[in-house]
């Protein structure tokens, strides 16, 4: 990761994407919308990459886990029998003054206490330093309210745990005032529409805020297949949406966003933390496989007397993101929860019958549960990096270079002809390229100088670049003729080889 600060490398990604044509703010022409992202030219292949490694290491090349694709909407029954819409809620505040509105969870407070005594509040929003934050605003406030005696160190507490009493003394973090800011209250982050030509009660109908519950309810359908048997995995990739109340950081949080979730059914009486343990270990192993250095992970585990009644267990994947550390991989134990909601709800028995045991019984899961979205920016702050590189002169340069894994990197590999203007040097680049197409994304570029070419490739994040010179012409002797120079991205290192050996050559290193 790059050695610069924290919002400093976030704003370089956020300007590079744009930039680069990886992402951009959704309807932007029109001021854009919040919690929205459109995803350019390179940034669908990268995403396509990720969902594609994810799919064949999580399907295609495992006997246990069959695949899914169910509607975006479903009955609305699906929702109420899940508990969405009781209770998919966050906590939400209004600050009256600036109209501005929070997730109290991400409001940090503390009282600010001189010899013992309390003498007012102060507040932050979540962050990497919410304590430091905190204790810095707590001395700014007792020098400019000029009060003596000694600054106790701060207690941050989150706006949750707000005493009725202390609400009207806590300062809104949009005006830095007290007085202004709502006692928390539930708010649901499911997105409501209409099905049909009617708009009434019996019409109403959710965007999906997970994709696990498809899984869930088409439990029956699949087992019925024939095609399974316990242990295994239902996996589903698509679009979820919440409304969800402060979209930010970027993609990290948004309302629309992909998810790549799997349900593992096994037996009621397995041991279920062996399989918790078991696809921890999985995804965290497949982060690294798309390049994530293990060093940026760590695990998190939910404390017990924060889960759902019917959770065994949750243990979040967490990212160092340049805003601090955040989930990013959810892997929870549900017990039977959801087979025995979606059972009772609809009548439907959810029961898998084992043939050996003789027995039937409703199987409890684990669930892996990620957003394309959060894996794709935390590739992105993992690779982005800046190092020195001579320019055409030998002159040293910032050299700006996303090191993507080659197994997701947007364009495999970059074909240059070095000079545009010379007919034979086109024809044999294009055969190159004509060449490695049916295996890779290539591109192919002409124009201006190698130099700059490379950089631009560099940029984003291309592992390999051939070009097309002189030499592959034959113009240093026959024994150079149809050979060409092949560059690595990370080590700019060059080497020489044949036209006809470069499917052979770059395919495992792309794989
Ligand atoms: P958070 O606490 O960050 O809101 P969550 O615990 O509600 O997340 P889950 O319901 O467990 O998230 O969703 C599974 C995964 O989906 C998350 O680990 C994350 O990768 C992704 N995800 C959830 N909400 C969003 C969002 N608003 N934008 C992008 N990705 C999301």
């Amino acid at each position: 990761m790059a050695e610069s600060n924290s919002a400093d490398l976030m704003d370089k990604i956020v300007s590079l994407c744009k930039r680069r044509g990886f992402i951009f703010q959704s309807s932007e022409i029109y001021g854009g919308i919040n919690g929205f992202w459109d995803y350019g030219p390179l940034g669908v292949e990268l995403r396509k990459n990720i969902r594609d490694c994810w799919w064949n290491d999580m399907v295609r090349r495992r006997d246990d886990v069959v695949g899914l694709e169910s509607s975006i909407i479903m009955h609305s029954k699906v929702w109420e029998a899940s508990g969405h819409v009781g209770g998919f809620t966050d906590p939400m505040v209004d600050c009256k003054v600036s109209k501005q509105r929070f997730r109290a969870d991400q409001i940090f407070f503390s009282a600010v206490v001189v010899d013992g005594k309390n003498v007012g509040y102060v507040t932050v929003l979540e962050s990497e330093r919410i304590a430091e934050e905190l204790q810095e605003k707590a001395e700014t406030f007792k020098r400019k309210k000029a009060i003596q005696g000694k600054l106790e160190p701060v207690q941050p507490r989150d706006f949750t745990e707000a005493k009725s009493e202390e609400i009207p003394l806590i300062p809104s973090p949009a005006t830095g005032e007290p007085g202004s800011l709502t006692p928390p209250r539930a708010f649901n982050m499911m997105f409501e529409t209409y099905v049909g030509a009617l708009r009434d009660e019996s019409a109403v109908a959710y965007l999906r805020p997970e994709t696990a519950q498809g899984m869930f309810v088409d439990f029956k359908a699949i087992l019925d297949t024939g095609r399974v048997k316990i242990p295994f995995g239902i996996a589903q990739v698509g679009k979820s949406f919440r409304n969800e109340i402060t979209p930010r950081n970027f993609i990290f949080r948004s309302r629309e966003f992909e998810q790549m979730e799997m349900e593992y059914f096994i037996a009621d009486d397995d041991d279920w933390a062996k399989w918790h343990r078991y696809w921890i270990d999985w995804c965290r192993d497949w982060l690294v496989s798309v390049g994530i250095p293990a060093s940026a992970l760590s695990e998190y585990n939910h404390p017990k007397e924060k889960l759902a009644f019917y959770s065994k267990g949750t243990t979040d994947l967490m990212f160092k993101y340049p805003f601090g550390v955040q989930e990013l991989w959810g892997i929870a134990a549900r017990g039977d929860y959801d087979l025995t909601q979606h059972s009772k709800a609809s009548g439907q028995p959810m029961e898998y019958f084992d043939d050996v045991k003789k027995k039937r019984y409703v199987p409890h899961v684990i669930e892996p549960a990620v957003g394309v979205d959060r894996i794709l920016l935390a590739i992105l702050c993992s690779a982005y990096c800046e190092d020195q590189a001579p320019d055409e002169k030998g002159k040293m340069e910032t050299r700006t270079v996303l090191k993507f894994h080659p197994r997701i990197a947007p364009i495999k590999v970059a074909v240059f002809p070095l000079l545009k203007n010379k007919p034979e040097l086109v024809k044999k680049a294009q055969e190159a390229r004509d060449l490695l197409r049916p295996y890779m994304t290539v591109f192919y570029d002409e124009a201006g100088a190698i130099g700059r070419r490379y950089r631009r490739q560099d940029e984003v994040g291309t592992p390999f670049g051939v070009t097309i010179d002189f030499d592959t012409l034959g113009e240093k002797g026959p024994e150079l003729a149809d050979t060409v120079t092949l560059r690595e991205r990370d080590t700019m290192k060059q080497e020489r080889v044949k036209i006809s050996d470069l499917p052979g050559i770059l395919l495992p290193r792309v794989r």
